[in-house]
């Protein structure tokens, strides 16, 4: 059911570019205090005293929270969040659907956790915390609020929504890892309790669509237990808890084709808790989820020839972004650093250029932002001036 929801008719429009401010999530949530389904409140206030929001939905049995951009430049999951808040309220031929999730579940969702940090485009709070390795220090508002709130939901399934950098790709394919998933462990051991086995399970079944829309894109966290991150307490307190990174994908530096691909997946979770489908899938198939590696450039210019004083080499060039974070606007993203030179055959890059034997004038320096002219074998010209690179198609 949930692959057939046309996914463009509940995007919210408003939020499809620029930065997921809170003033923009304060001038949404407005439309939907207007509505009956979803219950708004204001849960908490941050460090700096902006609102951190609740809305709740549903009147079933089973408890499930859901909460984003606890690392305020990670706009990725509040957005699907709106997209999914647009789906719940809507009156059309799926209605059956809603009231299955409704009768089933109340859904408690904490959209941006972070404003402090969403205002700025940054990780942490307005205290220089990262939220998610405060939870047993419990020294930000921040984390306070989010452990209250589980307190007091005591959610059976919950949903951890990040971004992760475009940089992160899949072990075996080299392509991005456009979707991370994980259970998290709730120990050293990364044992198997009865909560984590239903988080494992709904995992390998999330995989299982994703296989069939992304095939190659998916990876799988670090399982290395995190004492102090609030996935791994959750899960460690019985919440069958999953992390759902967005990451880079080709042609998506705006993220909105992983925004999507978060929308499909959380409606398909939610059908899946609905009817306990979860419990049809194996641990194995969590297992087979390939990890996540660093095997991706931003850039890989290849095959250049490099005098050195021991003689002449041929080297490939791997670029980043100076700002790798991709979900910021293009605006911050635009310049390249040299991250690598050697022979980075075993890698892959969102864009390769093949210099076929183009010979530098100079020597490179790594780390720093790329200054130098390569042309390719159809004889165009990529110009790096101060990490800004020039296109001259040959004409
Ligand atoms: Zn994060």
């Amino acid at each position: 059911m949930h692959l057939f929801v046309n996914y463009n008719s509940y995007k919210e429009p408003l939020l499809n570019s620029g930065l997921m401010t809170h003033e923009l999530l304060k001038e949404k949530i407005s439309t939907i205090t207007n509505q009956k389904k979803i219950e708004v409140k204001i849960a908490g206030y941050s460090a700096q005293h902006r609102e951190i929001y609740q809305l709740s939905v549903g009147r079933g049995p089973i408890p499930v929270m859901l909460w984003s951009q606890m690392h305020g430049d990670e706009p990725t999951g509040t957005r699907a969040f709106f997209d999914l808040f647009n789906f719940l309220q809507a009156d059309d031929e799926h209605n059956d659907f809603r009231q299955l999730i409704f009768n089933h579940c109340t859904l408690h969702f904490i959209p941006m956790l972070n404003p402090d940090g969403a205002e700025l485009n940054e990780r942490r709070n307005a205290q220089g915390i990262d939220i998610n390795r405060d939870f047993l220090q419990q020294q930000s508002p921040e984390a306070q609020l989010l452990t209250r709130l589980h307190q007091q939901i005591q959610p059976a399934f919950g949903f951890n929504m990040h971004d992760q950098e475009a940089l992160w790709s899949v072990a075996g394919t080299k392509q991005p890892a456009s979707i991370s998933l994980l259970a998290p462990p709730a120990d050293d051991l990364a044992l198997v309790s009865p909560s984590r086995l239903k988080a494992m399970q709904l995992v390998a079944g999330i995989n299982g669509i994703l296989s069939s829309i992304i095939p190659g894109y998916v990876g799988k966290w670090s399982e290395t237990f995190e004492p102090h991150a609030f996935g791994d307490n959750f899960q460690r307190l019985g919440t069958s808890t999953l992390l759902i990174e967005a990451g880079g994908y080709p042609g998506d530096a705006e993220r909105q084709f992983v925004r999507e691909l978060n929308f499909k997946i959380l409606l398909y979770a939610l059908e899946q808790i609905t009817t306990a489908g979860y419990q049809h899938h194996s641990i194995t198939a969590y297992h087979q989820i390939p990890q996540n590696v660093k095997e991706l450039f931003h850039l890989l210019i290849k095959n250049v020839i490099l005098p050195t004083p021991a003689g002449i080499i041929r080297v490939d060039i791997g670029l980043n972004h100076s700002h790798s974070f991709d979900a910021v606007p293009l605006q911050h993203q635009a310049l390249y650093a040299i991250q690598d030179i050697g022979d980075l055959s075993t890698y892959n890059a969102y864009q390769t250029i093949d210099v076929q034997g183009y010979e530098f004038a100079h020597a490179l320096s790594l780390g720093s932002l790329a200054n130098f002219t390569v042309i390719d074998a159809l004889n165009n010209t990529y110009s790096f001036q101060n990490g800004q690179l020039f296109f001259i198609r040959k004409t």
